[in-house]
């Protein structure tokens, strides 16, 4: 990893994105899925490690499709000069339509309403638009219910400006240890798409496979898994057993910006919930929760100071914090990981009480990236 250079970024605080690591994630991913296309998620700013320098990367490098939450997202890597396919999972709402058919973007269709609405605005346009249809098998938060889905698969066969190109599902506990849940939503996922060989129709793309499923489910890799957290060389879970060797590919850097002694009794930031009975070195770090480092990192979290771990002292502000050295060792410019040389993103989820997912997805754009 480079030393951090201060003329990549204005502010002596930064992200650093290793391009060259999602790509070999993605190598990883394809070598164990086999037959399976891999679409690459790139939602959330592609987990906070920058949506179109990681697409545009992805694409280079030879993925197929890419998946997004939002209009919006797509909308953003069409402007960036991304041409592949893109799949938008979350929900169309009506006056979305017209958008979603001049960026080229497929769709997710849960009913048949929708289908119809699509149908007509493709019309209008002379063109056909494509979606994939969306089965809820126990997630219950989009699609249309399992058990109602036949109705919808049979409408998609009728409209002739809509093109059901996939069908897909979710797994709402792919990444436990317990995989029934999962299994059972995969077993009712099967189940619907029987509905094509028993017309001796050929189904449309299958997918249903996250993180958790590409690593623990290999029956669920069907046509084409879509993996997220795992792109980034993040394991989904400390349940899942690491089947894909994986390399994190975001480190979070910043520098010491100044260095004191504080003695006993005097306590150290907001609220005065920390101090030390014996004089020790206290350093600031120019990094808050206004940057998207949890304030729940306050007297928890730690930090990589000259090879060392040193414990955050007291609440992190907004715009800073303080690390306890206790007699360690460190000058101004030093330089100071939050993320990396042996933090996971995991171990600040687990001092933040939360999931890796949320503490890369926090990082907001205060923080300037820099791509390896
Ligand atoms: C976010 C998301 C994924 C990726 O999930 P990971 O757990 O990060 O692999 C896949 N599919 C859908 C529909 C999603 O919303």
């Amino acid at each position: 990893m480079p030393h951090l250079n201060p003329t990549d970024a204005i502010r002596p605080a930064h992200v650093e994105v290793s391009l060259g690591a999602i790509a070999q994630n993605y190598d990883a991913i394809r070598a164990h899925v086999g037959t399976a296309s891999v679409m690459p998620v790139v939602k959330a700013n592609a987990y906070g490690h920058g949506i179109v320098e990681v697409a545009r990367h992805l694409m280079n490098h030879g993925a197929p499709c890419l998946g997004v939450a939002l209009l919006e997202e797509a909308i953003v890597l069409r402007q960036g000069g991304i041409t592949l396919p893109i799949l938008v999972f979350g929900g169309v709402a009506t006056r979305q339509i017209p958008q979603f058919i001049a960026h080229d973007l497929i769709m997710a269709a849960s009913s048949i309403d929708k289908l119809r609405q699509i149908d007509e605005a493709a019309a209008a346009v002379k063109t056909k638009a494509r979606v994939h249809l969306k089965i809820d098998t126990g997630m219950e938060r989009i699609g249309v219910h399992w058990y109602n889905a036949e109705k919808l698969l049979e409408a998609s066969l009728s409209f002739t400006n809509v093109e059901a190109a996939g069908i897909y599902s979710h797994f709402a506990n792919s990444d436990a240890a317990d995989l029934a849940s999962a299994k059972e939503q995969l077993a009712r996922f099967l189940e619907v798409l029987e509905f094509y060989p028993k017309r001796g129709l050929q189904p449309p793309l299958r997918h249903i496979a996250n993180s958790g499923g590409i690593l623990q489910l290999p029956e669920s890799h069907l046509d084409l898994v879509r993996p997220g957290i795992m792109l980034y060389g993040v394991y989904p879970s400390k349940e899942v057993p690491q089947t894909v060797k994986l390399q994190p590919a975001l480190s979070w850097k910043s520098q010491v910006v100044y260095f004191k002694v504080v003695q006993p009794g005097s306590s150290v930031s907001y609220g005065g919930t920390w101090q030390s009975d014996h004089p020790v070195r206290v350093v600031t770090v120019p990094v808050g929760y206004g940057d998207g480092y949890f304030r729940a990192l306050s007297n928890r979290g730690q930090v990589v100071i000259r090879g060392q771990r040193h414990p955050i002292a007291g609440r992190v502000c907004m715009d800073q914090f303080m690390v306890n050295l206790e007699w360690g060792t460190a000058y101004n410019g030093d330089v100071v990981t939050l993320i990396g040389d042996g933090i996971s993103a995991q171990d600040v989820a687990d001092w933040a009480g939360t999931i890796p997912y949320e503490v890369l997805t926090n990082i907001n754009s205060r923080v300037p990236r820099v791509y390896v």
